[in-house]
């Protein structure tokens, strides 16, 4: 069976990293994060970190080759290992990286399930994420308000350090919320006019949110 893909899309703080380690677990999905694989590289100094990180700290886009060339080659591994589900989630970001990932997929024979939007209002995003609290280690998601950790600064699953991310601080959330508006929000058309889009309500609790994008995968793509 060919890897169905699922895109999650919608505004920073949306809830869609959390959703994606919830599927990673609960349907043994793959999953690819551009903003995590970002992160990742700036904390091990590469050299792909060192370029991308001036644009993350303002909380403007990386160059589309940078991005694109990464997930052409996540994407190719995971083909090759037979994965029944990949959750795409930060990508594609306006609709040049949209195109490139239809050329991607299409060179490997694959297509996009579905594109799941997770609609919120802005005034909950920014609650969100100036509340948001990541692990060092795992990149488990926290929130001090919604889903506060059992140890303060410290994370339930592996004991690792919470930490807020820079570009969560106010200023940076201000211009990451006008990014997604001038660039990203348009892919919301695109895709609905493709007949693929499915909207959740993602102002809801996580469980209930949860469950709705796990609904949404499961149910064949008709009914
Ligand atoms: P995220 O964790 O998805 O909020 O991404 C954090 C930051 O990584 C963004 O503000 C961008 O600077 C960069 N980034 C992540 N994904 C992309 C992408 N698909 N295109 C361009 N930049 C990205």
């Amino acid at each position: 069976m060919n890897m169905k893909i699922y895109i999650l899309l919608g505004p920073p703080g949306a809830g869609k990293g959390t959703v994606a380690k919830y599927l990673v677990k609960s349907l043994k999905a793959s999953y690819i994060a551009t903003g995590d694989l970002f992160r990742e590289a700036v904390a091990n100094k590469t050299l792909l970190g060192k370029k991308v990180k001036e644009y993350m700290d303002k909380g403007v886009l990386v160059p589309d080759s940078l991005v694109n060339a990464l997930v052409d080659e996540k994407i190719y591994e995971l083909k090759l290992k037979n994965a029944p589900f990949l959750i795409l989630d930060g990508f594609p970001r306006n609709i040049e990286q949209a195109i490139t990932l239809e050329e991607i997929l299409a060179k490997l024979d694959l297509a996009i399930e579905k594109v799941i939007y997770f609609d919120i209002p802005s005034k909950k995003i920014i609650e969100r994420l100036s509340n948001r609290r990541v692990c060092k280690k795992c990149g488990a998601i926290f929130n001090l308000v919604s889903m506060k950790p059992k140890i303060d600064g410290v994370c339930d699953n592996c004991g690792g350090e919470l930490f807020q991310r820079d570009d969560d601080k106010e200023e940076v959330i201000m211009k990451r919320l006008k990014v997604y508006e001038a660039q990203t929000k348009e892919l919301v058309e695109l895709y609905k006019s493709k007949g693929i889009l499915y909207t959740i309500d993602a102002s809801k609790k996580v469980s209930a949110v949860n469950s709705q994008v796990k609904k949404l995968i499961l149910k064949n793509k008709n009914h």
